[in-house]
């Protein structure tokens, strides 16, 4: 399911049920009371048996998913007490924090327009091209005729990957290919940068 959909559904049961929201603080005390729930569960897979036992369900799968899922809904109620999207959130940290391939920038060299159409002539693994930081294209991998790169945006949030020949390769990135824009070489022979975006878009 979409998390907004999820979050819609989650409005949508309160209103059911006519519950009371409650601030994002009692929300978390809440999700502190499911978490000690989802503990329950896994104490008794291991014999532990509390006192009355009836009010206390044995360990299921569904069962454990469940209070899971209510530890989630408290934690999303929470959140949007305070008007965030933890999905959101969670989305943007994460390709925030594997965004160290980022990073190419910063150390990038200016490579001349000259450099660089003599580099897509010969292209390595590892060669990283850019236009203004705004998109990225890494060589991957070079064989006998085949160029493997990977595409992506300034966030690095998602890589496209393909695999050109020399020639189509040079079309698609050498000076004017596009009226406005143009790649130039930032990097030569990054081999760490493919494996990093390797392991994250491959
Ligand atoms: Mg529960």
């Amino acid at each position: 399911m979409d998390t907004k959909n999820l979050i819609g559904l989650i409005d949508r049961y309160y209103e059911y049920r006519n519950l009371t929201r409650p601030t994002p603080e009692q929300a978390m005390m809440w999700a502190a009371s499911e978490l000690g729930e989802c503990f329950d569960m896994l104490l008794s897979k291991h014999q532990w048996v509390r006192n009355n036992p009836d009010k206390h369900p044995p360990f299921t799968q569904v069962g454990f998913g469940e209070e899971c899922g209510d530890l989630i809904m408290m934690l999303i109620v929470s959140a949007q007490g305070e008007g965030v999207d933890p999905f959101e959130c969670l989305e943007s940290k994460l390709l925030r924090k594997m965004g160290e391939v980022k990073q190419v920038e910063k150390t990038a060299k200016r490579y001349t327009k000259e450099e660089t159409a003599e580099a897509m002539c010969d292209p390595k693994a590892g060669d990283v091209y850019s236009e203004m930081c705004v998109f990225w294209v890494l060589v991957a991998d070079v064989n006998t005729n085949k160029v493997t790169i990977f595409e992506t945006s300034a966030n690095w949030g998602e890589a496209k990957k393909l695999t050109l020949t020399y020639e189509e390769f040079v079309d698609r990135y050498k000076y004017k290919s596009s009226s406005d824009y143009y790649v130039r070489l930032y990097h030569r022979g990054r081999t760490d940068l493919v494996e990093k975006v390797s392991k994250l878009y491959d």
